[in-house]
This record gives C-alpha cells, structure tokens and sequence, in this order.
C-alpha cells in the first residue's frame, strides 16, 4: 500500500521564529509584512507532528500547540486515529482540537464511535492529567468533549497496533533519562525526541526506506540528538532515505542541507514523501 507521509511540524518545543529571539534563522522565518511571504519559509517550523496517509485513511503522530493551524493548513477533513510519543507540551497539547473530529462518529473496528488514541502508559497517564474534563470519572463529561478512547500501547519493543492493514510498531526510544515512544509503519519509521536508541530498538529498524529523527541543533544536548550524531545514527541504521526533524533555530535550512550527504535531508513544514505502509490487504483488516 502507497502512503504519504505530511510533516505537519519540524520545529522544536519553542517552534521557529523562537519568541523574542531576532537571529537570522527566526528573522528569515517572520514574514516582514502579514501580506508577504517569509524569505525563507522552510526555516518557519511549528511545533512537530506527522500525517500518514493511505487509501483515504488519515493517522498523525502527535497533536502539537499548533495542531490546529496544521489542520487547516493541509485540509485536514477526517482523521482515524492519534498515535502520541510522549507527554511533553510541544506533542499533546492540541489533542483539544481534535474535538470536531471526533464528532463526525465515523465506525471504528472497535466499535465505538470515538477516535482511538494510542499512547504508552506514562503518555496515557499525562494526557488524562492534563485534560481532566475529557477523561476524568468526577468531572461531569460535556456534550462537546472530544470523542475519543486512549488505549495503552504495552512497553515492549515492537508491540504493534493495526490499522486499516497498516502496522505500527513501538519502538522505544530514549529521550535523556526516559524512555519514550517512536513508531515503525511500514517501510518508514518516526523517532522524534531521541537522545539515544536502545539496542533493542535496533533490529526493529531494518531495512528502512525513510527514517525521521530528531536532529535538535549543532551543540550536543542532554535530551534531544544532534547534527553530528544523527547523521551517525543514519549511518549505522542504514535506511534509504533520512529527513531530520524537531530543529531549532540554530539550523538554517539551505546552509545545513547543503552541508549534508545526499540521502539525507532537512525537513520543513508541507514536506510531503511517498512509501510503502505495508503489503495490500484489501478491505477491513483491523
Ligand atoms: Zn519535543
Ligand atoms: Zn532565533
Ligand atoms: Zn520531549
């Protein structure tokens, strides 16, 4: 099967242009007017997510501060399901906006009428804090909550949630002392907010035609990877192609790509690539 994948966001937690910040990164990201174009627009980044696409089914990775103007921006009409990696600010906070959504009660394998949303335990346990009033057995439910269902994804490696024929794979991934979630679907795989891969995760990253990862800025950081040390992980990981995501404004996109081996490129919001989810199915596998 044929998807698509959409980077909804490349940016980091702050986004780019960074708040208050007049570097060239984030002045090239600003728009000198509201009526004209940013002079480099692939250095404008909102906070990072995915859309996967396949035979009219829409997945994302992620629902960022800025889910909703991502939405709007690629005519995001129907979505099937949410898959998170972590519990930080810049990867739950929009699960709100999944609200209208929610109510267009499309029929799910499982059932419901709601939108499956699929986190590991501590994720599941953040987002039920965070939005008490959606999943809180004291808090009255209101008729305009968001229609959705968390489900626990188990913290092995590897363990799998399918989807309309397409699998998605947990890999665990280390970002600084945690132990987050990054996903294989496919021929694809989406690693964000990676410091370090166990070497469990290894194996389950095999022949990979596109590999997204975390490539936060030029210095080393505790919690997130670098330029350096992603282009390493490219090299040992071997997949045909690599994009680098959740960027800073220490990476201007042109100078950066330029400075990088072929089969591996920087992200930008809008970038759309082609791959192969999984073998045909046909119709109603779940
Ligand atoms: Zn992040
Ligand atoms: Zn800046
Ligand atoms: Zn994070």
């Amino acid at each position: 099967m044929q998807a698509t994948l959409t980077f909804l966001g490349t940016g980091t937690s702050m986004g780019v242009p960074t708040l208050g910040c007049d570097c060239a990164v984030c002045v090239s990201a600003t728009p000198p007017s509201p009526d004209l174009p940013a002079p480099e627009p692939r250095n404008r980044r909102t906070r990072p997510s995915v859309l996967i696409s396949w035979q009219g089914h829409n997945v994302v990775i992620d629902t960022g501060p800025d889910f909703h103007a991502q939405a709007v921006r690629e005519h995001i009409r129907h979505l099937d399901a949410v898959f998170y990696t972590h519990g930080h600010a810049d990867h739950v906070l929009g699960m709100d906006d999944l609200r209208p959504l929610t109510f267009q009660k499309q029929p799910f394998h499982d059932g419901g009428n709601t939108t499956p949303l699929y986190a590991d335990e501590p994720t599941a346990k953040t987002i039920e804090r965070i939005f008490d009033y959606t999943f809180g057995a004291d808090f009255p439910r209101y008729s305009t909550s968001a229609r959705v269902t968390l489900h626990r994804i188990p913290a092995t490696a590897g363990a799998e949630v399918v989807l309309f024929g397409a699998h998605f794979q947990r890999i665990p991934v280390n970002h600084g002392r945690h132990e987050i979630t990054g996903y294989r679907f496919g021929s694809a795989a989406y690693l964000t907010d990676l410091s370090d891969l166990p070497a469990e995760s290894l194996p389950l990253l095999a022949d990979l035609d596109v590999l997204i990862l975390d490539a936060l800025r030029r210095e080393p950081h505790p919690t997130h990877s670098h330029l350096t040390k992603s282009i390493a992980l490219v090299e040992q990981i071997k997949p045909r192609r690599a994009f680098f995501t959740h960027m800073s404004h220490d990476l201007d996109h042109a100078a950066t790509e330029a400075s990088l081996p072929p089969n591996i490129r920087l992200a930008y919001d809008g970038l759309k690539i082609d791959f192969e989810i999984g073998p045909e199915t046909g119709a109603g596998i779940a």
